[in-house]
C-alpha cells in the first residue's frame, strides 16, 4: 500500500513554525507583519477563499487587512488601492483575488503589485527571479507541492520528475522548483503525446492537469511518489457532489506515496502563502530583494561585435 501524504498535518505543521517566525518578530520588537487581501465582486468561491486566507492569519498572528471593492470598480480604481497598499509600511504582503471582473486586466493588476509584497508570487520580477534560480517569491501552490515532496524524498539529484500540466500557476513553477533541486524534469501538457509511457519513467510525479483521475495505475511504475494538485469537483454515485483529484487514488496503490483530495496538496495553499507573507515581511526589514540580486551587468562585448 502507498503511505498516504497528509497534507493537512504538514500544514499545520507549516503554520505552527510561521506562528513561531511571528512570536518572535514581536519579540524582537519588530511589527507584526500585515497582509492586504483585495476582493474585487462577490464571485461565491473567490468569497470563502478569502475568509479563509484571513481565518489563516489570525492563527498564526499575521495581520489581515480586508480590502472588498464593488464589482464594477474601474482597474484605475483597483491601481490606486494597489498603490496605496504599495506605499504602507504596515503591509507586508498583497493579494489580489482572482478571476478578476472581465473588465480589468488582470495582468496589468498583478504586475502593479510591488514585487517584494507579492505573496502570490506571480508578479513578472518574480517569475524572473524563480526561473533563474535568484530567491524571491514563490507561487503558494508550488512551494506547498515541494514541501509535500520533501517528507518522502531526501534528495532529487538525478530523479526523473514527470509535472502533467504546464500552468503559469502550477506546472511552470513546479518545474523550475524540481529543477533547482536537479532532479530532470519533463514537462507535459494536453498535446503531449505517448503521455502514459512518459509517467511510467517517472520517480515522481505532479499531476496539475484538472481531468478527473486522469493518470491510471499502469501510467505509475514501483515506488513512485504522486503527488495529485487536481481538484475537480463532480457528481458522485450517491448524487452527492465529490471533489476528485487528477489521479486514479485507488489504482496507484504500488506507490511509494500519494496525496489524498481532498486533504493533500490543498491545504498547502494557505499555510504557504501565510509562509511568504512573513518571509516578506523579514525581506523588507533587510530593505527588500531590490534589484541588486541580479549580480553584475553581463559583458556586453559578448553580444556585440565592433568594426574594425
Ligand atoms: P490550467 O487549466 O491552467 O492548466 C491545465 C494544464 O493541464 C494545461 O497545461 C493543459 O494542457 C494540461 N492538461 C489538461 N488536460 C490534460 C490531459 N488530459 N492530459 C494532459 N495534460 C492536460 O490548470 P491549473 O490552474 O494549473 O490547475 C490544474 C488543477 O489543479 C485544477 O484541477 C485546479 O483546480 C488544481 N489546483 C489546485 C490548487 C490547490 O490545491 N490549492 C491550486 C491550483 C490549482
Amino acid at each position: 500500500m502507498a503511505d498516504i501524504i497528509d497534507g493537512r498535518a504538514v500544514a499545520r505543521q507549516l503554520d505552527e513554525e510561521t506562528k513561531a517566525q511571528v512570536d518572535e518578530m514581536i519579540a524582537a520588537g519588530q511589527p507584526r507583519p500585515g497582509l492586504a487581501v483585495v476582493l474585487v465582486g462577490d464571485d461565491g468561491a473567490s468569497q470563502v477563499y478569502v475568509r479563509r486566507k484571513i481565518k489563516g492569519c489570525e492563527k498564526v498572528g499575521i495581520r489581515s487587512i480586508e480590502r472588498r471593492l464593488p464589482a464594477d470598480t474601474s482597474q484605475a480604481d483597483l491601481l490606486a488601492v494597489v498603490a496605496e497598499l504599495n506605499a504602507d509600511p504596515e503591509v507586508n504582503g498583497i493579494l489580489v483575488q482572482v478571476p478578476l471582473p472581465e473588465h480589468i486586466d488582470t495582468r496589468t493588476v498583478l504586475s502593479a503589485i510591488d514585487p517584494d509584497k507579492d505573496v502570490d508570487g506571480f508578479h513578472p520580477v518574480n517569475v524572473g527571479r524563480l526561473s533563474t534560480g535568484t530567491g524571491g517569491i514563490v507561487p503558494c501552490t508550488p512551494l506547498g507541492i515541494m514541501k509535500l515532496i520533501d517528507t518522502v524524498v531526501d534528495d532529487l539529484t538525478g530523479l526523473d520528475a514527470v509535472v502533467i500540466g504546464k500552468s503559469n500557476i502550477v506546472g511552470k513553477p513546479v518545474a523550475n522548483l524540481l529543477l533547482d533541486r536537479e532532479a530532470t524534469v519533463t514537462v507535459t501538457h494536453i498535446y503531449t503525446e505517448n503521455l502514459p509511457e512518459i509517467a511510467r519513467k517517472a520517480d515522481i510525479i505532479v499531476a496539475a492537469a484538472g481531468a478527473p483521475e486522469l493518470v491510471k495505475g499502469f501510467w505509475v511504475k514501483d515506488g513512485a511518489v504522486i503527488i495529485d494538485v487536481g481538484i475537480t469537483r463532480i457528481m458522485g454515485d450517491d448524487g452527492k457532489e465529490k471533489l476528485v483529484g487528477d489521479v486514479a487514488f485507488d489504482e496507484v496503490q504500488h506507490a511509494k506515496a500519494v496525496t489524498p483530495v481532498p486533504g493533500g496538496v490543498g491545504p498547502m495553499t494557505i499555510a504557504c502563502l501565510l509562509a511568504n507573507t512573513v518571509q516578506a515581511a523579514k525581506t523588507q526589514l533587510e530593505g527588500g530583494n531590490g534589484t541588486d540580486d541580479y549580480g553584475d551587468a553581463p559583458d556586453r562585448s559578448m553580444f556585440t561585435s565592433k568594426s574594425a
